[in-house]
Formats: structure tokens, sequence, C-alpha cells
């Protein structure tokens, strides 16, 4: 009888490792693109990856390069516009700033050839899909999608490589093996089902063996298999559909700040982190701007109640934010503001409208039908009329559609005016614990008004967590100043 001890005894070693890989605890970590901005970015990442990987069963999933979606955008738009030579300069830009990345992380030779190889392939395909919508002169959501994808594309073999080399099993893996969406470009929504089956099936395999899969953000596939996009930002949802679909125990989300502030400190310098905030008040967050997360992010996680961190890449050893179902309360009742300045009001009046009793519902059947994001809607009990907020990004093609459809009304002035207005914002105020508590809008209101910031319109859900307002857009860092001292935000929370 052959000898085989060996092979059995590597064969029950390896089973029993594999054992011990899945009594660890699973996390999705996700890090943005400034957190991979540049190669010492991207070695901070990497130690990061491989620190949790001793204690942890990683998953994580990386954004592209700072910066470099929006450049794969323009390039795309100067192919649209028939210039290749644009294009394929902003393609060069960005095979350099990859290759120097490349070249200061990883010092053998053939681990840099190997990956060089995939980087270049990755970009082969961007000068394709560039070439192929300059001599058509016509750029499809499919196509935009396929080459606003390349960053993620270029950035998860690179952060790969760099984990291997900081002592840790790690594997690109394409999101389009693991997401399953529907069609929509530039915005698809996840098939959680499908993505359960797929995820499971090929990421389990590489965490029985120790292997850190590093999944390209942002990106996910139709059941057909046709590359898709979340919309911009989407890398956070990504990680927290992988997440749900892995039933993991927590998301950690590394970005470039200590997690979830009291306002943006981009316009707010005062603001402050919060330790723990409910999953609702960081949707309404998110949903009204606060850039931190994508307005999606939290929809995967509720029903599992998976707590989601968000955390400082460059302060690693800070707590961040802990986002959890119930929250932790705090005196006063308002949590955080938030702004979102690329917003257009729409409105759709005259005095003729008072006399149409379908003209609400089918403004909005009319925004659903071309999937305008509607944040905010007033009407004044006259009915003279209808207003509402949609992301400027989709106001132009509302607007065309609300005219075809109230097109025989316009005409026989039963609706006189769809207008416009992209001069605005809204601002926020969130915190569960409003809920109850008398005198929030009053004294909201009262504080813009002694500040000199003008009310366009005002709106409350009946959940009472949020209190938005319309102002004009040049008035929001005032406005968001005043209501944070208001509310006393700047003191310990
Ligand atoms: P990433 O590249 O990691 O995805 P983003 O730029 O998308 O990071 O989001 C982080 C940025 O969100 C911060 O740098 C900050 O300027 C902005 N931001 C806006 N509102 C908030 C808020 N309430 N709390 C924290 N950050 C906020
Ligand atoms: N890179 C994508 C974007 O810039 C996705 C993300 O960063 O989350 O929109
Ligand atoms: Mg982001």
């Amino acid at each position: 009888m052959p000898y085989n001890g060996g092979a059995r005894n590597k064969h029950i070693l390896w089973a029993l490792r594999s054992m011990d890989e899945m009594k660890k605890r699973l996390q999705v970590m996700k890090f943005g693109g400034t957190s991979v901005g540049d190669a010492s970015c991207i070695a901070r990442a990497a130690k990061i990856i491989v620190d949790a990987s001793k204690e942890w069963r990683c998953v994580a999933v990386v954004s592209a390069m700072s910066g470099v979606t929006n450049r794969l955008i323009e390039a795309a738009n100067h192919a649209r516009a028939g210039n290749a030579a644009g294009a394929m300069g902003i393609l060069e830009t960005l095979r350099k700033q990859h290759e120097t990345a490349l070249s200061s992380l990883i010092p053998q030779e053939k681990e840099r050839e190997v990956i060089g190889r995939k980087l270049d392939d990755v970009l082969a395909e961007g000068r394709r899909l560039c070439e192929g919508t300059a001599l058509l002169r016509e750029l499809t959501p499919r196509t935009l999608d396929a080459v606003s994808s390349l960053g993620e594309r270029l950035s998860a073999p690179l952060l790969a490589a760099a984990v291997r080399d900081a002592g840790a099993a790690g594997e690109a893996v394409e999101a389009t093996e693991l997401i399953v969406t529907d069609a929509f470009h530039g915005g698809a929504e996840p098939q959680m089902e499908r993505t359960r089956g797929k995820a499971q099936g090929r990421l389990c395999p590489l965490l029985e063996k120790g292997i850190v899969p590093l999944v390209t953000g942002f990106i996910g596939a139709t059941p057909e298999g046709q590359l898709t996009t979340l919309g911009r930002g989407g890398s956070d949802f990504s990680a927290t559909i992988l997440g749900a679909a892995l039933d993991a125990h927590e998301v950690i989300i590394w970005t470039d700040v200590d997690g979830v502030l009291t306002a943006d400190p981009r316009l707010v310098p005062e603001a402050r982190t919060i330790p723990e905030i409910s999953y609702r008040e960081a949707a309404e967050l998110a949903y009204f701007g606060a850039k931190v997360l994508h307005p999606k992010t939290l929809n995967p996680v509720v029903q599992a109640a998976i707590p989601v961190w968000i955390r400082n890449s460059f302060a690693p050893d800070r707590p961040g934010t802990k986002i959890t179902p119930q929250g932790r309360s705090i005196g006063g009742g308002v949590k955080a503001l938030t702004a979102i300045r690329d917003v257009t009001l729409i409105s759709v009046g005259g005095p003729g409208i008072v006399g149409l009793p379908d003209v609400v519902g089918r403004t909005f059947s009319t925004t659903a039908e071309v999937r305008a994001n509607v944040l905010l809607i007033s009407q004044s009990s006259s009915q003279n009329d209808i207003c509402f907020i949609v992301a400027s990004g989709d106001a132009q093609r509302t607007v065309q559609a609300l005219r075809k459809e109230f097109a025989h009304d316009l005409a026989h002035h039963n609706v006189e005016h769809i207008t416009m207005d992209p001069h605005i914002a809204i601002v926020a105020v969130v915190g569960e614990n409003m809920r109850g508590i008398p005198g929030i809008a009053g004294k909201t209101f009262s504080a813009l008004g002694r500040d000199g910031v003008n009310l366009i319109a005002i709106a409350q859900g009946s959940s009472e967590s949020n209190i938005s307002f319309v102002i004009e857009e040049k008035a929001v860092k005032q406005a968001l100043i005043t209501t944070h001292r208001e509310f006393g935000l700047n003191a310990a929370n």
C-alpha cells in the first residue's frame, strides 16, 4: 500500500486551519478614495487590513484612488465629444499615477510585473471604450458605467498586492462576480437573494483558506453579466450589500474624518464626532447630503441589525462613530445637521390646478417614471402650487417629462407653469429624540430669522426625526453655523 500519511496530515492540518478561520467573526471593511489616495495611504490601508485579519475573517471593499472616477467620467465626456486625444491623455495620466503607486508599494520585481500587466489590461479596455465612443460620438449609460468603473478595477489589485506585501494572503475580486443588480445603469439596485448566493459561493472558499478578498467597490452586474454601477459614492453601499450577503458581524467604513460629525466639517469647523447614532438618523443625514455615507448605505443592514462603524483611516486608533439600530440618546434631541446643495426646486402651478384633482398623482407618477429622487415636497393649502426638490442631475429630465405629461393642461392654461430653480439648498436638522420635544422648529426658524437667512419652504416628516428647510444656496454656510450654535452642538455630546 503506498504511504500517503504526509498528504493526509497536510489535509488534516488544512481542515483544522480552515475550522479555526471559520470560527473567527466576519468583518467587511471599506476604504474610500482618500484612504487609498496614494502609495502611503494604500500601505496604511493594507496595514489596517492585515492587523484586523489576525482576529477577524475580513472582506475589504475598495474605492478608486481619490479623484480617479471624476477623471474617468471626464475622459468619457471627451470621447463623446469626439475628442479621442483628450480621453487618451487622461488615461495616460491615470496609468502613470497607478504605476507610480505600484512601484513605491511593491519591491519585488516579479510581483510588480504581474500587477503592472493587470493594470495595463484594464487601461487597454478603457482606451478601447473611449475610442469606440469617440468614433460614434455617442456615450450610452452602459459604456459610461464601464468607463467609470475602471478606477476600482485598478485600485483593487494594487491594494491586494500591498496586503500580500504586508504579510497576509490577499486576492483581488471583481464585484461583477458578487453583486447582482437590475440594469439601471448609473444607479443600479442590488438583488439581494441572488447576491447572497453569488457572494457566498465566491468568497467563502477564500475566507476558509484565510485569504482576504479585496473587492472592487461601486460595481455590480446584471444577471446576464453586464457591468453596472451603484451610483456616485456607491462603495459604501457595496460594503453593506456584502455585509448583509455574508452575514457579517460588522461593517467598518474607513474614510478621512473621525466618524459621523454634527455637521460637514468643511462648512462648520466646530463640528464634533458623534460616538453613536441610530440607523434612522444616519440614513436621514446621508439622504440629505452628508457625503460621509452614500444614501442607500444602511438599507441592506437594517434587517439583520449589523452595526456599521465610520472610522478615520488616517487615525485608526480613534474609535469613530458606531451606527446601531437604536443609537444612543443625547439631551436636547438635535443630533446633527446636513445640507444638500446640488438640488433643484421644481414647481408645477397656476390657479387652474385647484380644479384638477389628479395633479399631485400625475406629478409624482411622472417623477417615479423617470426615477427622479424626490427629496422634499411642499404644497400650500390653496393648491396653487406644488413644489418639490430633486437632485440637480435629475431636474432636466423631470421637467421635460412633466411638460409632456401636462402638455394638454398647459395649452388650456389649467397648469400655468412648470419651472425650476437650481439656486437653492436644503438644510436638514436631524435627531430621533426631537420627537415629542416642542419648540425645535420655532427655535431653528427664529435663530435663522435673527441671522438674516430667508426661508423658501419648510417640511417635517411625520417621523419627526428630521426638520428640513429650503433656503437660497448662498446662505447654506450661515444657516448651518447658526443652527449648530443654537442647538449647542459644538459642546460635548
Ligand atoms: P470617502 O472617499 O472615504 O468615501 P467621502 O469624501 O465620500 O469619503 O466622505 C467623507 C467626507 O464627507 C468628509 O471628508 C466630510 O467632508 C464629508 N462630510 C459631510 N458631512 C459630514 C458629516 N456629517 N460627518 C462627517 N463627514 C461629513
Ligand atoms: N469611486 C466611486 C465614486 O467616486 C465610488 C466611491 O468612491 O464610493 O463615486
Ligand atoms: Mg464616499
